[in-house]
């Protein structure tokens, strides 16, 4: 009465297409779907969020680093061009010091110590305002003359600074450079007075070597790893000097022409391709005298200035991700803790519908709506159950009352409703039983055939419902004598038959003429009294059926009715 439900619905040990599509559609994974999901939109959300802030601190960071490192470089080249042009300024404007000439001993002895004292300065000399060299360090280009230099004709005029070259008439004079190539100097130059009077040139040839050592001295420990340079450019933006020995002095290094000689830090591409993050500082005297428009520039590569953002992000992004996947393995077992009610209700369901009626739906476990459904469910089985029980009752009652009337039914193919004496049918079907367990040759059976003497006389003179109880009366009479063997019948009308298994012809003879005088002794109300006539005969041990026999003790009948009726007659023996 109950439908099966699918006894897999929650087996998952083979995978098929309907069932990987049934684990889709459970609840268990579209929650840990669900929450892993939107752990994950969250975790890439948030990481490009963090990404682009972290882009924008770090190149912020990356910028400070290189506008302090182009500021330093620069104040640092501005200091050193200002505190050398003050030394040749001082040294040229002390009148004791040339007051014995200008290729005195005491000129050659300062200016000596001088060069002893300032680094990098390749060579000081002193020049007549004819430009023949009156006195020099390392006594270099004595006596020479260097009227036509650029910086004797500016020097004659007021304190110079020059730009970088390379050296000309010390080329020969001097070692060569750190890059192997001639000695680039930056010059300085201030006139000499005495009284007022011009008497020569101060000149001194600074070593651009300098420069090397004051940039370096300010690149972070971790220059090299960030491939980060430094320029300095003339007031023409050509590169003189250049961190990498080995930079290609042609390349143009993308600084805006606006850019030079002011200070800022932007992405630029260099002419080769390449992206840096770059920034400017030009280098300006601190008391403004000097301004030779150089601009310092200090750069990385682009990729190494977002490098860290680059890194940020994708930490963002991993830290999110495996957020993800902890948020779908949380989804995975809350909805596994959510759905396991459920699948109790379901595993019951499956139970009562494979016939164990017995199994309750559980109703105290998981949220409310679950308790709601599994007394839902409870209720339901409830009534099942007792509509089931009620039917199986029914069913019973009507097996027994149809086992009843089959019964009955039975009784009256085998009896006769009249008398209760067996009929023709179940007489024979008793004998059958007794003829089956009984020895013929050993053990007799007595026939006694019995008709009522003028019963049709009975009928006309007090009617048809006495006639059938005069009927009765005969047979309860036989009844009485019968032991627990005998068979009695009435074969029809008012002929009856007695088969006394055990009985032989005497014995049958003997119950005859009792069971005659019986009948013929009772008062049957209100007929009076009846007599009866009997046939009797015995089975013998040839025959093999009772019809034989029946037959004779139905001739002796006829015999009792002819001798008078009111008796028992049996034929002789054949
Ligand atoms: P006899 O002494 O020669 O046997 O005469 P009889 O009148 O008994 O014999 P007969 O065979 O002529 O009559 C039998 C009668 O039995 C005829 C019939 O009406 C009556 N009879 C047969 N069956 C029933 C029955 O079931 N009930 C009643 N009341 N009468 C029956
Ligand atoms: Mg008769
Ligand atoms: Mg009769």
């Amino acid at each position: 009465m109950y439908t099966a439900h699918s006894a897999n619905d929650d087996n998952h040990d083979t995978p098929s297409p309907a069932r990987r599509k049934s684990w889709f559609r459970s609840f268990r994974t579209q929650v840990a779907l669900g929450f892993g999901g939107l752990a994950a939109v969250l975790a890439v959300t948030l990481s490009l969020v963090l990404g682009s802030m972290f882009a924008r601190k770090s190149e912020a960071d990356e910028s400070a680093v290189l506008r302090t490192i182009a500021r330093n470089a620069s104040k640092a080249l501005a200091d050193g061009l200002t505190s050398r042009t003050r030394e040749i300024e001082l040294l040229a404007d002390s009148s004791t010091l040339w007051k014995d000439g200008l290729g005195a001993e005491r000129v050659i002895q300062t200016i000596s110590r001088t060069q002893a004292l300032t680094p990098y300065s390749a060579w000081i000399g002193v020049v007549s305002p004819d430009g023949v060299v009156q006195a020099s360090t390392g006594k270099l280009l004595l006596g020479a003359n260097v009227a036509e230099r650029p910086w004797f004709q500016e020097g004659l005029l007021g304190t110079h600074v020059g730009d970088v070259h390379a050296a000309k008439l010390l080329a020969a004079l001097l070692p060569k450079g750190s890059d192997g190539g001639p000695q680039r100097f930056v010059d300085f130059a201030a006139p000499i007075r005495r009284d007022g009077q011009l008497i020569g040139v101060l000149g001194m040839h600074g070593s651009w070597e300098w420069t090397r050592s004051v940039v370096e001295s300010l690149f972070p420990d971790d220059a090299l790893a960030r491939r980060l340079e430094v320029f300095v450019l003339d007031a023409k933006d050509h590169v003189i000097y250049a961190s990498d020995a080995g930079f290609d002095r042609s390349a143009d290094l993308g600084v805006q022409p606006s850019a030079t000689g002011s200070s800022g830090v932007k992405f630029a591409r260099e002419s080769t391709g390449g992206e840096f993050l770059m920034a400017t500082a030009s280098v300006g005297a601190t008391d403004g005298k000097i301004d030779l428009g150089w601009t310092v520039v200090a750069r990385e590569p682009a990729d190494v200035a977002r490098a860290a953002a680059r890194d940020g992000v994708r930490k963002a992004l991993m830290l999110g991700l495996l957020c993800a996947g902890l948020a779908f393995v949380l989804g995975w077992l809350l909805a596994q803790r959510l759905t396991r009610p459920l699948r109790q209700i379901a595993s019951v369901a499956r139970d009562i519908g494979a016939g164990r009626l017995d199994t309750g739906i559980p109703t105290n476990a998981g949220s409310s709506e679950v308790k709601q459904l599994s007394l839902a469910l409870a209720g339901m089985t409830a009534k099942l159950v007792s509509a089931n029980a009620e039917l199986e009752q029914r069913v019973k009652e009507r097996t027994a009352a149809l086992e009843t009337a089959n019964a009955e039914l039975d009784r009256q193919a085998r009896f006769d409703a009249l008398t209760g004496l067996l009929n023709r049918h179940g007489m024979e079907e008793r004998l059958q039983q007794v003829l089956a367990v009984s020895n013929p040759d050993t053990a007799p059976l007595g026939i006694v055939m019995i008709d009522i003497d003028h019963f049709k006389s009975v009928n006309d003179r007090f009617g048809h419902a006495t006639g059938d109880l005069v009927l009765k009366a005969v047979a309860g009479l036989m009844k009485t004598r019968l032991r627990k063997s005998d068979i009695a019948a009435r074969l029809g009308g008012e002929e009856f038959v007695l088969m006394l298994p055990g009985a032989n012809a005497a014995e049958a003879m003997q119950a005859a003429t009792e069971l005659v005088r019986l009948v013929g002794d009772a008062f049957i109300d209100p007929v009076g009294h009846i007599t009866i006539s009997c046939g009797v005969s015995q089975m013998l041990r040839d025959e093999e059926s009772v019809a034989s026999a029946l037959r004779r003790a139905d001739k002796a009948l006829y015999a009792a009715k002819s001798l008078g009726r009111n008796r028992a007659v049996a034929p002789p023996l054949p």
